[in-house]
């Protein structure tokens, strides 16, 4: 068996535990199986470089910048070559720390960085998209006995300068390495023991999930679960690959993300998401006639704003109300550009509201269910929790509701779809 172990950040963030991810790794090499490992860097690291070139061409700013990059003003193409250059070093020395560790407990181990991994991406620095994983270098080493250890996060374009995925994506360099290999499965080594059903620090009964399918992962991840770069779910499931979530701590198993398997259906609810950082645009007396709500959304395209959900009321007296929802940081950028949008003699008033939040339903069984939504608007009336906006997929409800009752509401309804920890064992008692 080919076997990926991708070590996030934590795990690898003191030389203590780099020697247990070595420890590991030559466990798992001892069962029988060839071992591609995918590091992270050391946790911190990543933002400490940004940092450093942040004070280096900002030194004016003393707000630290926890954002990826620098302001637009120096994103200059020779700057963001360099930045790459400087982050992926953050990689670069876990994945020799780790060779190393492996070598002294006695096994075999190479480090492979940057243009050794075979990963080609485009050039776009800082977000870069991979080309092609050509894995001759890494099946030779392996051939050989060795354990493999890549560096995350980086590739190499067509020139061989160095390029990153953006945060968080060395998750997408395992699942990319897993693809390209054929391997057995990607385990996804973290400070977590899996994926939940809920977040347990709001939800104390958010019970562990055993196997869950990639659409379902995806509308969770999106939803602000946050355990996996979305991007690499996207990719695991495209190749189909086996990715399994779990701790690099112990030996318990953890969340398995497969692709759809038919008993997936007999679950109604796999899990609940409440994303706390989205704003409300209202705008109340849009004139009703074509084009006018796509000058509204093409001026939200045009500065890469996100929009989630939309709701136009029926028109009455020739104007409607537009409603929708954007990230919360981006609510001001928002706001000013669609006091730019022309809407003729008379321009609606736009309001804003900070004070809400999302909370989605998520599960393949919704499909073949009908009432789900009916049940959710029922546990949240039980709560006296008014619903705002409301939008539904094959897979998934969302709501908008008060941000004062987004905890509460995610509790209701994790516990109300009998999601909570012990419920199927009460469910079963006579
Ligand atoms: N070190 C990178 C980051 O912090 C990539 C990763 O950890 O996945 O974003
Ligand atoms: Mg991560």
């Amino acid at each position: 068996m080919l076997v990926v172990q991708k070590y996030g950040g934590s795990s690898v963030a003191t030389l203590e535990r780099i020697h247990g991810c070595a420890a590991r790794c030559l466990a798992t090499a001892a069962a029988g199986h060839r071992v591609l490992v995918v590091v992270s860097a050391m946790s911190g690291e990543t933002n400490r470089l940004i940092a450093l070139a942040n004070a280096l061409v900002r030194p004016e700013d003393d707000t630290e910048h926890r954002g990826p990059y620098v302001p637009s003003a120096v994103r200059t193409p020779e700057h963001e070559r360099e930045l790459d250059q400087l982050v992926a070093t953050g990689e670069v020395v876990s994945a020799a720390l780790l060779a190393m560790a492996i070598q002294r407990a006695g096994g075999r181990a190479v480090s492979l960085v940057g243009r050794q991994l075979g990963m080609q991406t485009d050039r776009s620095h800082g977000r870069a998209k991979i080309v092609s994983v050509d894995a001759a270098r890494i099946n030779a080493e392996l051939d050989a006995g060795a354990i493999v250890v890549c560096a995350g996060f980086q590739g190499a374009d067509d020139r061989g300068d160095i390029t990153t995925l953006g945060r968080g994506g060395s998750d997408t360099s395992a699942v990319a390495l897993a693809a390209a290999l054929n391997a057995d499965v990607c385990e996804i080594l973290t400070d977590v023991d899996g994926v939940y059903t809920t977040d347990p620090r709001v939800v104390p009964t958010a019970r562990k999930i055993d196997r869950i399918s990639y659409e379902e992962m995806l509308e969770l991840a999106g939803q602000g679960a946050k355990v996996l770069q979305i991007r690499s779910v996207e990719l695991a499931m495209r190749y189909g690959v086996h990715v399994h979530v779990r701790t690099s701590f112990d030996d318990r198993q953890g969340t398995m993300i497969v692709p759809e398997e038919p008993t997936m259906e007999s679950t109604l609810v796999s899990g609940v998401a409440l994303e706390r950082n989205e704003a409300k645009i209202t705008l109340v007396g849009v004139p009703d006639v074509p084009g006018v709500v796509a000058r509204i959304f093409a001026a939200m395209a045009e500065l890469d704003i996100v929009v989630d959900m939309i709701i136009q009321n029926a028109g009455a007296g020739g104007l409607a109300d537009v409603t929708f929802t954007v990230p919360e940081a981006e609510l001001e950028r928002a706001s000013a550009a669609l006091g730019q949008v022309q809407f003729g003699a008379a321009p609606p008033a736009i309001r804003s509201d900070r004070e809400i939040c999302k909370i989605s339903i998520v599960g393949l069984g919704m499909r073949t269910h009908a009432g789900v939504a009916a049940k959710a608007f029922a546990l949240l009336a039980a709560e006296g929790i008014n619903v705002q906006m409301v939008s539904t997929s094959e897979i998934k409800i969302s709501v908008v509701v008060h941000e004062r009752y987004g905890e509460l509401a995610l509790r209701a309804l994790h516990d109300g779809f009998g999601l909570a920890h012990g419920a199927a064992d009460e469910a079963a008692a006579p």
